[in-house]
């Protein structure tokens, strides 16, 4: 945690389209208007009135479905050229109060306002009031505000101040603030990962915290272990990237190889290192919290010529008998087509975040029954170092 209090603002324009389409045009003001979509009913509505909400239409709706729920809905093109005016002028207004403005998004951005106080000649509660004002009175668009000690926090609490309101966390107050708010109020948790929440039975952020960290990393991955280190109302720097983590995390690669003393072209030998390599690779994307989608496998002959191969799994995994069978099966075909000796050999996969949709509790439950043993080893390795565990074929990997 950091040394020094952070002060975090979050401002987010209310129905921002539509408030524009209204500033335009005033008659529109408390009709159900949505933009995006047409009346015939084909395309997505991209921003719904707060008057129109009520029935039920949300952005990301086919604009079939809004018709239906509210058949006097107006729908509006939608004149983006004009809306990207507006938030200009609204993330100028922002960069008057302090140099350090993220925009987000084409309605949202974050001050760090820490140490802005003097500067100011005000506290942050009275930092927001001035903001919530400017953009008003320059604009005529209303804004929501929250204010705390990290994004999440700011973000949450503009969330729950809509519209046109103002919320301040203060600081320690956090987790109690959270605690009672729907699961889904938690950026990053869709509907699918909330029923899967919902499964374990946590319903309100709060609930996380009856949870044992392990087991909500384990049962949700690097996601469940975020959660719940939110839920206590931490919100460090480390973290700040994935406070909007709608974006999902970039598959990476996790990789190892050897290269043999002496060429060989025993097949035994090969699939020795395979396995230890396997376990090795296996290993750091559980530790990490990852799971995989692709296996590759890369051979360097002793000629230096590199041949490497990748398959598909249908489903991303974390364990490590997948990688070996599947390097395994990789390298029948090359060894098949090619007599030369190999010199060094490698394993890697495409690992990446698990995200909760990809949980399959059932499928986790075979998988971990499958893979246990590693997990075991996992935890002897932890205590003693990797090669205080392997599996015996991987022993023949140090061997001649
Ligand atoms: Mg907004």
């Amino acid at each position: 945690m950091g040394s020094k209090q952070k002060t975090i603002i979050h401002v987010d324009l209310d129905a921002f389209f539509v408030s524009v389409e209204e500033l335009l045009n005033p008659s529109l003001r408390g009709k159900p208007v949505v933009v995006g979509g047409d009346p015939s009913g084909r395309g997505v509505v991209s921003a719904a009135s707060y008057a129109i909400r009520k029935f039920g239409v949300h952005s990301g709706m086919p604009a079939a479905e809004a018709r239906r729920l509210c058949p006097k809905a107006i729908f509006l093109r939608g004149s983006h050229h004009i809306y990207s005016r507006y938030s200009r002028q609204v993330m100028e207004i922002l960069g008057r109060f302090t140099p350090s403005v993220e925009q987000v998004s084409v309605d949202e951005a974050y001050l760090d306002l820490t140490g802005c106080e003097r500067l100011h000649n005000a506290g942050p509660v009275e930092i927001a009031q001035r903001i919530h004002h400017a953009i008003r009175s320059e604009t005529g668009l209303s804004a929501s505000i929250g204010v705390g000690s990290g994004r999440l926090i700011a973000k949450i609490a503009a969330n729950a101040a809509k519209p046109n309101g103002m919320m301040w966390i203060n600081p320690g107050r956090e987790a109690a603030f959270l605690a009672p708010l729907p699961i889904g109020r938690m950026p990053g948790v869709g509907p699918v990962s909330q029923r899967e929440y919902m499964k374990l039975g946590i319903r309100k952020i709060g609930d996380l915290l009856r949870f044992d960290p392990d087991l909500l990393r384990q049962v949700f991955g690097k996601h469940g272990a975020i959660m719940a280190q939110r839920a206590r109302g931490e919100d460090g720097d480390r973290m700040e990237r994935l406070a909007d983590d709608e974006r999902r995390a970039k598959p990476q690669s996790v990789s190892r190889e050897v290269t043999y003393s002496t060429d060989t072209d025993d097949p035994e030998r090969i699939r020795a290192t395979i396995s230890y390599l396997a376990e090795s690779v296996g290993r750091r994307v559980r530790k990490a919290g990852l799971v995989f989608d692709t296996v590759t496998l890369k051979l360097r002959r002793a000629s230096f010529t590199t041949a490497t191969r990748s398959r598909a799994l249908s489903r991303a995994c974390d364990a490590t008998p997948v990688i070996y069978q599947t390097a395994c099966g990789l390298l029948e075909p090359l060894l098949a087509g090619n007599r030369e000796r190999v010199r060094l050999v490698g394993v890697g996969v495409r690992a990446m975040e698990k995200k909760p949709e990809q949980m399959d509790l059932f499928r986790r439950e075979q998988i971990a029954r499958m893979d246990a043993v590693h997990r075991g080893m996992d935890l002897a390795r932890d205590m003693y170092g990797f090669e205080s565990a392997l599996m015996a074929r991987s022993i023949l990997h140090g061997r001649g």
